[in-house]
């Protein structure tokens, strides 16, 4: 009978002053990619929200699920459009009414948003409040913490009726951030670090070390399902899949057992940054929180921070992994860590790693690699897969023998 809609509020773009259009217009953008496969009727801005109106009613769990996972979407309301006449939004506040379930009190919260309406807020929640008591007389109006809260907007044209309202992801709209380049591993840490970038607006490239030829590709799989999960958030533009298992094999048959770990990542960490430059990105990101792992200590963190200059952020470095399970459930991505795979990690690992490496350890380790070449031919041969994200921009030159791979 009535129009089901999506009603997006959001909390950070508000107090964003004169630039909030332009967050706007991104997180209407980004709603309209993450949307792609339904049919809607509008996706607009309407007076300090963003506003979904579905052509398919049945779908609005759907549609509500994904709008959740968006960065910059505090809350999702899922309600009703109808014109401003009483005896319409009077019906569609009884739709409201149940539509949370079982409930014992409730309230109207009516508001006008445009003063050519005749009727005022106060007037709009005693006209409706009636109606919704002589609708529901065993239930009771309560001003304070009701059970249900039917909400009535009169904005332009139309009134808005709802009272489900979910909280999203909060944040930034993906595109209002810059770019960053994220070492993925296929563990349950880098995902989740790639995920807060996102939120905080960046678009994520990421990069993933495969120990093919030496392992299978199977941890290429896995890194491209996590790409699909996190497909709502919208912040993946690129992945890289690099070949690394060879090198790993020099390192592993040339240097100190002991520092392999930390020679593989400083070898990681000057690839991520090339690309970093290639991508125009200012920063890379690691899943790395302080002292989870043997590599993970400060001496190693900064053994391997060394050998770049661009920022590395680590997210997840203060946070303990009970945290990071948490987080990498709510996001969809644990299941798919959790698969067994092996990736260029499982290979060659010594049995006693260092845990407080020295650089000069590491630099003397390194002299009789020839680390620039590799990292030339690793650049010269890179293999990518794009995802959508309306707010990514490519390189506009790859080196000649980059080459896209063909979706999973
Ligand atoms: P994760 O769960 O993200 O794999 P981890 O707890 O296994 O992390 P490490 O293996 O020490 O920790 O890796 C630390 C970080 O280094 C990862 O979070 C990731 O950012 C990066 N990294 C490790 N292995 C790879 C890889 N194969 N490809 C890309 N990045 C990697
Ligand atoms: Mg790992």
């Amino acid at each position: 009978m009535f129009e089901r809609i999506c009603l997006v509020h959001y909390h950070e773009i508000g107090l964003k002053g004169r630039n909030r259009a332009s967050f706007e217009h991104r997180l209407l953008m980004n709603m309209e990619a993450a949307l792609a496969s339904y049919e809607t009727d509008e996706i607009s801005r309407i007076s300090g929200h963003l506003l979904v109106v579905l052509k398919h009613g049945d779908q609005i769990g759907e549609v509500s699920r994904i709008l959740l996972q968006i960065p910059g979407v505090a809350r999702v309301s899922s309600g009703w459009r109808c014109a401003r006449e009483p005896e319409q939004y009077c019906k569609a506040a009884e739709l409201a009414l149940v539509d949370c379930g079982p409930y014992q009190t409730f309230k109207v919260d009516a508001r006008r948003s445009n003063t050519d309406y005749p009727i005022n807020s106060m007037e709009l929640n005693q006209l409706v409040g009636a109606h919704l008591c002589a609708f529901a007389p065993d239930k009771k109006v309560q001003m304070k913490d009701p059970d249900v809260k039917v909400h009535v907007n009169v904005i332009q044209g139309s009134v808005y009726v709802y009272s489900r309202t979910e909280r999203g992801v909060g944040g930034l709209p993906v595109g209002s951030a810059g770019k960053v380049v994220s070492l993925i591993s296929g563990g349950i840490d880098s995902p989740v670090a790639s995920w807060r970038l996102m939120k905080r607006g960046a678009v994520v490239v990421g990069v993933h070390f495969s120990g093919r030829p030496q392992t299978s590709d199977a941890s290429e799989y896995v890194v491209d399902d996590l790409a699909h999960a996190l497909a709502p958030a919208g912040g993946f533009g690129r992945i890289y899949y690099v070949p690394f298992g060879n090198y790993q094999k020099i390192i592993a048959s040339e240097c100190p057992p002991n520092l392999r770990i930390i020679l593989y990542r400083r070898l990681m960490l000057r690839v991520a940054e090339r690309i970093a430059w290639l991508e125009k990105a200012k920063a890379l990101v690691t899943g790395e929180s302080l002292g989870q792992v043997a590599s993970q200590t400060l001496e190693n963190i900064m053994a391997v921070n060394s050998v770049v200059k661009m920022p590395v952020l680590r997210p997840l470095i203060g946070a303990d992994k009970l945290e990071i399970i948490d987080t990498a459930k709510r996001i969809g991505t644990f299941e798919i860590s959790s698969r067994p795979a092996d990736d260029c990690c499982t290979l060659f690992m010594p049995r006693s790693p260092e845990t407080h490496a020295r650089i000069v350890d590491c630099e003397r380790a390194e002299e009789g690699l020839d680390l620039d070449a590799w990292v030339d031919e690793i650049m010269e041969h890179l293999e990518y897969r794009d995802y959508p994200c309306p707010a990514y921009r490519a390189p506009k030159k790859m080196p000649e023998g980059a080459k896209a791979l063909d979706a999973c």
